[in-house]
């Protein structure tokens, strides 16, 4: 009597709940309307924060009908990283790469429900998530908190860009992480090469103009490398024939802390790649380390003798690395113990799990990506396949047993290489070729064969691999029409703002 009593009153309470929220946090009716007491055959509730590579895999993998999911993320999209660099330089449009985070859940079994928020916080004991959600309406009312329970927690949140504290790096640069920042960029472009015409025009000091084009890359991983190699094609094709004048002016420098730019790459690739960067029109400065930034100046200091230089500079744009968003770190500092050992308190740099990415420390949280620190580099390629691995692990296991997920495999990356766009239409590749696949017999391993491409042919392989790991017919389409379109008339060059 007393459960039924209990039973009645809390689904009361749910319904009253329910139908006293107003219609424009219908979200949250829906989500109420699932969190009845939990029935000993009712579904699990997984929450998964993010929309990125790693989250969107995992539910592709999932056999939603054996769980009730829930996608949480401040990003309702997902987007084609590799990309990236091609939208700030108007080789590619941005709605390209994007994808409505709705359609991808859409077709998938039993869609899951989308919340646009940012996870915020987590309460482990009592299994829930908080959410400030992302939003407007008409009344000028935006942010909603809200909370959400859940069984297990998949956290795919991704990383942020490291400044590493440099001075003036926030104000002064801009990044290239996010479409927006893209767009950002491409904007910036544009306009100072309004500005330099301008400038130009009205018999303006030379060093004013030299200054407005001079275009500076910071960080020689493959995002800053292919963002030179992409910025040296834009000059070299729609400046200079749109603003002969300025395009012998312009100037695009990449700089590097280390030795030498792709440094995960051979020293081989990284000294082709360097040179031809510098064959496309690009300074390439490596050994030198940026100590800080101003409106108008660069400080940088040589990794050998300690030298210090000063650079002008009218666009900067930083590609220096990547660090725990505030929300993971939040969530090693809670757990603690294990999470922590080892660090600074400044120094987290993701979660820390084991091989099958449960969250040391904490029951059913899961973390996967570039937040969790899996040995594998922080890749989409890493990201997809961990979560390609977990989706399976819970399709497989239902969840309904601790035993059989005891006994399933851990996870192992597969390392299919890395490319890497260098400008003129050419390109690096170190594939890796695994021969065997998963049938490899006794005695040799699951090793894969290296194969070095470079130029022309990489160019090639690199447009195709791209291309065809988009994860949408559409998007597709778009980027062979981008393509095509801008080999045959050029970049699109207005400035509608
Ligand atoms: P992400 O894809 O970053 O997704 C994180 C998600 O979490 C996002 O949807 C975000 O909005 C969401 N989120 C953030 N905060 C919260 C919060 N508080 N609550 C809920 N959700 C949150 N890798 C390659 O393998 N090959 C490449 O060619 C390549 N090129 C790249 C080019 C660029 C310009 C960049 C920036 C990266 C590139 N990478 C490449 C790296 C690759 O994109 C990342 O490793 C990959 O995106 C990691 O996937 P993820 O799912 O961990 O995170």
């Amino acid at each position: 009597k007393g459960a039924l009593g209990v039973g009645l009153a809390g689904s009361a309470f749910f319904t009253l709940a329910r139908d006293e929220l107003p219609d424009k946090v219908y979200f949250f009716k829906e989500l109420l309307s699932k969190a009845k007491p939990q029935a000993e055959d009712e579904k699990k509730r997984i929450v998964v924060l993010g929309s990125g590579w790693g989250a969107l895999s995992f539910l592709q993998r999932l056999d939603q009908s054996k769980f009730d999911v829930v996608v949480v993320s401040p990003r309702s999209f997902f987007f084609y990283t590799p990309l990236l660099a091609g939208v700030a330089t108007g080789s590619v449009n941005f709605s390209s790469i994007t994808e409505s985070m709705r359609w991808h859940l859409g077709k998938l079994s039993n869609p899951p429900s989308f919340l646009q928020a940012h996870a915020t916080d987590v309460d482990f004991d009592r299994q829930t998530v908080s959410c400030v959600t992302i939003g407007d309406d008409s009344s000028g009312s935006s942010n909603v908190t809200t909370s959400i329970k859940y069984d297990h927690l998949v956290v795919a949140v991704g990383a942020e860009p490291s400044t590493f504290g440099i001075k003036g790096v926030v104000e002064h640069s801009h990044m290239m992480k996010e479409i927006e920042d893209s767009l950002t960029v491409q904007k910036k472009l544009l306009s100072t090469l309004e500005y330099a015409n301008a400038l130009a025009a009205s018999n303006a000091p030379a060093s004013s103009v030299e200054r407005a084009l001079h275009w500076v890359v910071v960080g020689g991983g493959p995002t800053g490398v292919e963002l030179t190699a992409e910025l040296c094609d834009f000059k070299n094709s729609d400046i200079a024939r749109y603003f002969p004048h300025l395009a012998s002016k312009l100037k695009i420098t990449l700089v590097e802390g280390t030795p030498k730019v792709l440094g995960a790459f051979s020293p081989h690739i990284s000294k082709y790649a360097a040179g031809a960067l510098e064959g496309a029109g690009a300074d390439v400065m490596t050994g030198q380390f940026v100590t800080g930034v101003t409106e108008r100046t660069i400080t940088l200091k040589a990794a050998k003798g300690g030298g210090k230089s000063e650079l002008d500079y009218g666009v900067m744009v930083w590609a220096g690395g990547i660090a725990a968003r505030p929300i993971t770190k939040k969530l090693a500092e809670a757990i603690g113990g294990e999470q922590l050992s080892g660090l600074g308190r400044g120094r987290i740099r993701g979660l820390k799990v084991d091989e099958k990415f449960r969250v040391l420390g904490v029951r059913n949280v899961w973390a996967l990506g570039d937040c969790a620190l899996s040995g594998c580099a922080p890749t989409a390629q890493a990201a997809y396949q961990q979560g390609m691995y977990l989706g399976r692990l819970f399709r497989d296991t239902g969840l309904k047993s601790g035993v059989e997920i005891e006994g399933a495999a851990g996870f192992k990356f597969r390392n299919y290489g890395s490319l890497a766009y260098v400008g003129s239409s050419k390109g690096v590749a170190d594939l890796k070729i695994h021969l065997w696949g998963d049938r490899a017999p006794a005695g040799r391993g699951q090793e894969a064969e290296s194969t070095v491409i470079e130029g022309t042919a990489a160019f090639g392989i690199w447009r195709s691999l791209y291309f065809s790991k988009m994860l949408s017919l559409r998007n597709r389409f778009q980027v062979g029409a981008d393509w095509t379109i801008g080999s045959l008339f050029g970049r699109e060059i207005s400035t509608p703002w």
